[in-house]
């Protein structure tokens, strides 16, 4: 025998790719969701979507599209300066399909009783194939809400940037068959502080303005429209930033250079400056914050539909891989320790989702005070549990989890992302504090909640009370803010299980997330936890 063509092992052991599945049809908390609170008219649909969603050849688009992540030229070779990102075909890919499925419109387009939750299940599943792409879906979403504000501006843009059409080249708006939309607050003094701006709006003649300044972040820069904040006259103003001008001449925003982010990698971030670049008025003068938040308040409940993702897509691979791995003679997932740590991450990624697709309702429904604050408590609380989230289920892939071929490195770095873009964590906190103080009716909203579900459950009910309790003592709330925050976001999501999911799966969060256990790490739900239930609901293929 030739020794060096000797065969030294057969692979054994090691789990499938968790590929050619459906994301819609293998999720069972999300199928019971959108027909709960909605949806069910587009079951079909959503299940043909989740299942080329997981085929291989999408996910691995997924995969390219950070493997081989933005460059930027800010010049063409003959001196001219271009301000081009060009992107992995991989990324245009999924951009083409996300505008293709209207996830960028569709509740605007075809409004209908259940269309943002129809259009939250697509996002949740198009979020797990990848992240990053979704920030300029979601921003040409929201934009909508912000521009119907200036309704001259809305009837010219609207068309195109509601088409279903992907057009990524860089030429005038004129040109092409469907435009995307950017945001451009940051700057280097002030993010979540944006009446720091300094950018300034000098009014010309013809009612346009022009601007001088800069933007830290601004991300998706290939966008063709950006809702950009300025100093007017009269103060902070929202405006509409045309990428190129109308006389066919480009618009000078232009890009110092990309961010060199740690995660989130296929989106193109970028720091511009803004030398006298003409825009329009969106609103009224001095009222910038009020009207970009129109837009804000969308981007902040994507989220929570990008975080719930990322944590459906996190604990996929861990049952999916636990589920096929012995260790000690046993599958993982009949190994106590192991049952209890998954059948954990299953329950708080099935909490975001019921979170997440109430408010879906809240928002086809005009719940206005229910969204006025719960955006702010379920931004907060979702996107800040997906890094641990991320993390645990990583463990449980052990070392080939750390592994870049896989998808658990990317979920992990795309995982702290959300909690800071479009307000981070305190600030949420404080907002939540704001919409008590001025909006009431809110806080009745959201205690509306609590009192749907009353009676079912005891620690509910006390934690409900507590809550009212500590929320009507005044006293240092800013700094008690993340207490409360806390505490509303896991008293909602009991609620929501309480009222909707299986008992095997509303217990254990209620015993775990409200009566004090489970309060360090995953895995430590108690003492007879159907483990095995939870773990097969939440399994998305058949191992
Ligand atoms: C990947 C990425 C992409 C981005 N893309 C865009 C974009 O397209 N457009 C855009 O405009 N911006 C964008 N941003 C910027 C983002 O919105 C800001 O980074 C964010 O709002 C925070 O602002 P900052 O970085 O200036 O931090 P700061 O405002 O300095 O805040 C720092 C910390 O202080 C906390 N804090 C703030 N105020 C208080 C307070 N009163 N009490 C207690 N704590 C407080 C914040 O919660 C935060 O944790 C992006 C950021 C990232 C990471």
């Amino acid at each position: 025998m030739n020794d060096f063509l000797a065969v030294t092992h057969e692979v054994i052991n090691q789990p499938r790719a968790l590929e050619n599945y459906n994301l819609y049809g293998g999720d069972r908390a999300l199928r019971e969701g959108v027909e709960r609170e909605g949806g069910a008219w587009a079951g079909n649909d959503l299940s043909a979507f989740g299942a080329s969603a997981g085929t291989a050849e999408m996910l691995e688009l997924g995969h390219l599209a950070n493997k081989f992540p933005p460059e930027f030229d800010s010049h063409d070779r003959f001196g001219h300066r271009v301000d081009l990102v060009r992107f992995h075909p991989a990324y245009h890919r999924l951009m083409e399909r996300a505008i293709g499925e209207g996830l960028h419109s569709s509740p605007w387009t075809e409004p209908r009783a259940g269309a943002h939750v129809a259009r939250a299940a697509r996002f949740y599943m198009q979020s797990q194939i990848e992240a990053g792409h979704g920030c300029p879906i979601t921003m040409t979403f929201a934009s909508v809400a912000a521009l119907r504000r200036q309704p001259d501006l809305a009837a010219e843009w609207l068309p195109k940037i509601t088409a279903r059409s992907y057009d990524p080249r860089n030429v005038p708006a004129a040109e092409k068959s469907g435009l995307t939309v950017g945001m451009a607050m940051t700057e280097k003094q002030g993010g979540s502080d944006v009446r720091a701006n300094t950018t300034r709006a000098v009014p010309k003649a013809d009612g346009s303005y022009e601007l001088v300044g800069h933007k830290y972040f601004v991300s998706a820069p290939m966008c063709d429209l950006f809702l950009v904040l300025a100093q007017a006259p009269d103060g902070l103003t929202c405006f509409l930033l045309p990428r190129w001008k109308p006389d066919g001449t480009k618009n000078p925003l232009q890009i110092q250079r990309l961010k060199n982010k740690m995660g989130n990698r296929s989106n193109a971030s970028s720091e511009t400056e803004l030398r006298g670049a003409l825009v329009w008025r969106v609103g009224e003068e001095g009222r910038g914050v009020a009207t970009i938040l129109e837009m804000v308040a969308l981007t902040r409940f994507d989220c929570m539909i990008g975080s719930s993702a990322g944590m459906r897509m996190a604990a996929s691979q861990a049952l999916f891989h636990c589920g096929q791995r012995s260790v000690f003679g046993k599958l993982l997932t009949e190994q106590p320790l192991m049952q209890n740590v998954l059948a954990d991450l299953a329950l708080e990624s099935e909490a975001a989702l019921a979170l997440t697709l109430r408010l879906a309702r809240a928002l086809d429904q005009g719940e206005e005070s229910l969204m006025r604050i719960a955006t702010a408590i379920g931004k907060y609380w979702i996107c800040k549990r997906t890094p641990n989230h991320a993390y645990e289920a990583m463990e449980c892939i052990g070392g080939s989890g750390v592994m870049e071929d896989g998808p658990m490195p990317r979920l992990f770095r795309e995982s702290p992302v959300n909690a800071i873009w479009e307000g981070s964590g305190n600030v949420q906190c404080l907002d939540v504090l704001r919409a008590m103080a001025k909006s009431p009716e809110a806080v009745e909203a959201l205690f509306a909640e609590f009192e749907s579900a009353k009676g079912v459950n005891a620690a509910l009910d006390c934690h409900a009370k507590a809550l009212r309790q500590d929320l009507s003592d005044p006293a240092d709330a800013e700094f008690r803010a993340r207490d409360l925050v806390d505490r509303m976001a896991v008293g909602l999501q009991a609620a929501l299980l309480l009222k909707h999911a299986p008992s095997f799966v509303a217990e254990p969060f209620i015993a775990s997330r409200l009566e004090g256990r489970g309060q360090h790490h995953y895995g430590t739900l108690a003492r007879g936890t159907d483990c095995k239930a939870i773990i097969e609901r939440g399994m998305p293929a058949s191992v």
